[in-house]
């Protein structure tokens, strides 16, 4: 079974979780279906990728909500650049 579905579309859809799916509070069939199109898209891998990166560095800082501010930033720079 090797649906190729490519296009930003499914992407962008599945961006919009990510960020629960780094904080593993997605149901698992979601969170299932995210690993499966990470497994065939890099760019959601690097995405992801990145997310977890600030959100570990976010636990070593003494401002929370700034570390949430920069990955609402970070998260949101990523996705424009799969729209485009
Ligand atoms: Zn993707």
């Amino acid at each position: 079974m090797s649906e190729h579905q490519h296009g930003s579309g499914r992407c962008l859809e599945l961006a919009e979780r990510l960020s629960e799916f780094v904080d593993g509070e997605l149901p698992e069939p979601l969170r299932i279906e995210i690993e499966q199109h990470n497994d065939e898209c890099t760019k959601c891998k690097k995405f992801v990728e990145s997310l977890r990166r600030v959100r570990d560095l976010a636990h070593l800082l003494p401002r929370p909500e700034l570390a949430q501010e920069r990955l609402r930033r970070i998260s949101e720079a990523a996705r424009r650049r799969l729209e485009s």
